[in-house]
This record gives structure tokens, sequence and C-alpha cells, in this order.
């Protein structure tokens, strides 16, 4: 019963947090991150209306994902090359591209199966070297290339918000990913909407500054 709970104060934190700076609540994605959790769990936040989940480990992925194949799955851990086939073979979101050569590998797996995979390009914004991503200014000198790629869709950027102690340095944070956007927008003539950020401890700061999709483990789920 928890997690029904824990689902409805979320989204009513959303929503206040939306009024609090004039956006609608419905442009506001709640993405369940469900990594570690059974499937029972993933059910009884199914049960409670929730229909996005994230996960971050393909070998944890795939077998839930076959279990439970009409949800609307997003992954959103780096993904190791060797696991790309497995990955490729489901239908979901990943929001992890963290380098231009995996956006080459999934680009020409996804063409083999004749597929285009929605993708968030993730970038490593306060660029933290335990990180994965792309740096701000990797990101700007690949983008003609990752766009001319037939295999993939971006539709925005993802980041990991740095563990600050003050909440203001994490917005700041969130607000650098969100001019990146802009920037990246304003040079390629393609638009970027989507904005994954925001966790737990941080999703209130992360819709103040833009954020389209949060990703939320422990505040649906409780403590891994
Ligand atoms: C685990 C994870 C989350 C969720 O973190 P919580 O702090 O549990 O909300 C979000 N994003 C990514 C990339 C994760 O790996």
């Amino acid at each position: 019963m928890a997690i029904k709970e824990n689902l409805l104060r979320i989204r009513e934190n959303i929503e206040k947090t939306c009024l609090l700076c004039g956006r609608d609540p419905r442009e506001v994605k709640l993405l369940a991150v469900s990594k570690t959790f059974p499937i029972s769990s993933i059910l009884e936040a199914y049960e409670a209306g929730q229909r996005d989940f994230g996960e971050s480990r393909v070998q944890e992925f795939v077998p839930k994902y076959q279990q439970l194949p009409d949800l609307s799955w997003h992954f959103i851990g780096h993904i190791q090359k060797n696991k790309l086939n497995k990955l490729l073979d489901t239908e979901v979101f990943i929001h992890s591209v963290d380098s231009l050569e995996l956006a080459e590998k999934i680009s020409e797996k996804a063409l083999e199966r004749q597929k285009v995979v929605k993708v968030l390009l993730q970038v490593n914004i306060d660029d933290d070297p335990s990180k994965f991503g792309f740096t701000s200014e990797g990101l700007l000198q690949n983008i003609e290339k990752i766009l001319q790629l037939k295999g993939i869709a971006p539709t925005g950027l993802m980041t990991i918000g740095a563990l600050h102690k003050d909440p203001k340095e994490t917005r700041a944070s969130f607000a650098k990913l969100r001019g990146l956007r802009d920037a990246l927008s304003e040079v390629t003539k393609h638009e970027f909407p989507e904005l994954s950020m925001g966790m737990s401890g941080d999703y209130h700061e992360a819709i103040l500054e833009g954020a389209t999709i949060v990703r939320v483990g422990t505040g649906v789920f409780g403590q891994r």
C-alpha cells in the first residue's frame, strides 16, 4: 500500500511545484525507477495508475520487460556494448546515450531491426569524473553527426544532478542543462523538447528548471 501513497504524494508535489512556476503539470512525466524492485512492486504501482518505469541494468530489465512488455519502459543506465543486442530487442526509450560511439552502435542495430529508437543524450553537466555522459562542449561538437544517424531519434537531454548540500547549486546544474538544450536547438534548428532530470531528492529543483521527465526511485518504492 505504501507505493500507492508515495505515488499520490509525489504527483501532488509535482503539481504544487508546477503551480509555483506556472507550468502545466501534464508537461512533467513521472518515471518510476523500479531497479532492484520485484515485479510485484511494479504491479502495485501499475494498479495505482503508474505507467512509465525506468530500469538501469540490461540483465535486470530484459526479464522484467518480457513479463510486462506493455508498460512504457525507459532505460536510464550506462550501456555496455555487449548488452546492446538484448536491449534493442525490446521496445524502450533510452535516456542514457552517453557517447558518439554508443549513438552510432544503437543506430546501426536499430536499422538492422528496421526501427528508429527514441533516445535522450546524457550530459555530464557538472564534469563529474565519476559520471558518464557527454561534456557540454563534446555534445556541441558532435550533435550534427548524431542528428545524421538514421536509427535514433534524439528528443532531448538527460542528466544526473550532483549531490549538493545547497539546493540552489543543484538548481544551477539543471539550469545549465536547459541552457545547453537551448544552445543545441539554436545551432541545429532541431527541437529537443525533453529534459530528463531530477530524482527523489531534487525533482522539485528540476521541475523549476524545466524538467519534462523526473526519475524517482526511492521516493516511489522505498530504500533500495
Ligand atoms: C537510480 C536512478 C534514479 C532514481 O534515484 P532515486 O534517488 O532512488 O530516486 C534516477 N536516475 C538514474 C539514472 C538512476 O540510476
